[in-house]
């Protein structure tokens, strides 16, 4: 009898069709064999990493990694696979020099810099440079230089809430600075880029990251010394390029028409690699595409796996696609958005957002903890900005990620000149992918999802109840009337 059920089982899996359906149970349960056996995650971002290097929207090395996915989803019997070309102004750094106090200090220029700044003046500490910092003093940066930590310094009042660097910047600015100088919390000299631009236009001063313990240094230095000053010298460049998103689909099998995109930011910044951001993440995907064509899955919905070029410019490529899809009514054949940046080792679920059932996920969670218990089947529903999920939530679709369980070690490399190949963890890739594969399939699969694509005021409604609305404008990205 025994011999039977495995000679059917066989059978169900050559035969495309096969009498007996399979359950969900014994769905994940192969999957999870075959990633376990077979997972290229670890292997193809290695190969990426070492022949390409990174992967700057736009550049050689851009291209160089578009193809590469290109051909790998050919590779993995994929007959559908796409480039999506677009054409935008996008920033690029060239070169600095920054003398603080009459000696070089190693400094990188943040995003979206102007394209030459040549800036002498005296160097004021900020502190955070948060706008409580400037309040015994609104005047104390103007035309000086204002030189501010990354992060909440010791003894900032418990409750503190910290801005982004672009925030930081945008604050000095409005004080009259003329140049900006942050320096970075990870030790060892590590230097950290990023945009500087709230909007993702270019800024008109220069903004950069000095290391850690130059920072403190100069900070000492500016408790007793009067008249510091710092000389910013450096080129950039905004210029049009072409750069390609990259897509994959398997259509569905019941369902055809309504879509269920996985997406994540190819493109990295140049300091590195990008093996982390967002290495781990495209490249999850790509092997998640592979293992649902290795395992014959037909959900019921179309799946898109998509890799998004210009993430790190300004979500440039997800913004591309979803106005091409506004443009041609396609946007609403797009039930759900999962997003994968710098995400790995799952251990749950984020549902998006206040107004999406989390029952679906919960149950959904304790099939995939049947098959594994170190998924823990947590299910979080917040929402946040800046990644590939937001032009879509802007358009009151979906969204979906995986709450991710990695060694907090990695994080100090986010944006940095030490974000390679060394910081990835096979076994979480291979997590990654197994049971990305099983969230992915559920939901394409699934009889009824979970949220459904929202109408405009809907979505409007949406950001203000999860507390998106001024980020939004600050952006200026809010859509709808202030
Ligand atoms: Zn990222």
């Amino acid at each position: 009898m025994r011999n039977l059920i495995v000679i059917f089982g066989a059978a169900c899996l050559v035969l495309t069709a096969c009498s007996k359906k399979e359950s969900l149970h014994e769905t994940f349960a192969r999957v999870n064999q075959e990633v376990l056996q077979n997972a290229q995650g670890y292997a193809t971002l290695k190969e990426a990493t070492s022949t390409i290097g990174h992967r700057l929207t736009g550049s050689e090395n851009g291209h160089k990694a578009e193809e590469y996915t290109y051909s790998k989803f050919k590779e993995y019997g994929f007959e559908d696979v796409k480039f999506q070309e677009f054409e935008v102004e996008a920033w690029s750094r060239g070169d600095i020099a920054v003398t603080i106090d009459g000696a070089t200090v190693p400094a990188v220029t943040l995003g979206h810099s102007p394209i030459h700044s040549d800036v002498e003046g005296e160097m004021v500490d900020m502190g955070n440079g948060l706008e409580a910092d400037y309040e015994d003093n609104p005047n104390a940066v103007k035309d000086k230089i204002a030189f501010m930590y990354i992060g909440l310094l010791e003894g900032t009042p418990k409750g503190t809430h910290n801005l982004h660097r672009s925030e930081k910047t945008a604050i000095a600015l409005s004080h009259g600075a003329k140049g900006v100088i942050i320096f970075n919390q990870v030790d060892k000299g590590v230097l950290l880029t990023g945009t500087a631009s709230v909007t993702g236009e270019l800024i008109p001063i220069p903004a950069v990251c000095i290391g850690k313990e130059n920072g403190k240094a100069l900070k000492e230095t500016l408790k007793n010394k009067k008249n510091v000053k710092a000389h910013i010298v450096m080129t950039n460049h905004s210029d049009m390029i072409k750069a390609r998103n990259v897509i994959a689909t398997l259509p569905g099998s019941e369902l055809p028409q309504e879509r269920i995109i996985i997406g994540g930011h190819l493109d990295s910044w140049d300091l590195a690699t990008g093996a982390i951001d967002n290495g781990i993440g495209s490249f999850s995907i790509l092997d998640m595409a592979r293992a649902f064509k290795a395992n014959k899955l037909a959900p019921k919905r179309t799946i898109q796996f998509v890799m998004f070029m210009g993430e790190e410019q300004g979500l440039l490529g997800s913004r591309y696609m979803v106005d091409q899809a506004v443009k041609d009514g396609s946007i609403e054949s797009v039930k759900y958005m999962m997003n994968c940046d710098m995400s790995g080792n799952p251990v749950g679920i984020n549902a998006g957002g206040k107004i999406s059932d989390t029952t679906f996920y919960k149950t959904l969670g304790a099939e995939i903890q049947k098959i594994d218990t170190l998924y823990k089947n947590k299910v979080s529903n917040g929402s946040g900005l800046h990644s590939d999920h937001q032009p879509f939530m802007l358009e009151g679709v979906p969204i979906l990620s995986m709450q991710s369980n990695l060694d907090r070690s990695i994080y100090g490399c986010y944006h940095s000149d030490c974000d390679d190949f060394n910081l990835v963890n096979e076994n979480h890739l291979k997590n990654t992918a197994r049971f990305g594969t099983m969230i992915l399939y559920g939901l394409a699969n699934a009889d009824k999802l979970p949220a459904q694509k929202m109408d405009s005021e809907t979505t409007k409604q949406f950001m203000i109840d999860n507390n998106l609305k001024e980020p939004l404008i600050i952006a200026g990205d809010w859509k709808w009337e202030k």
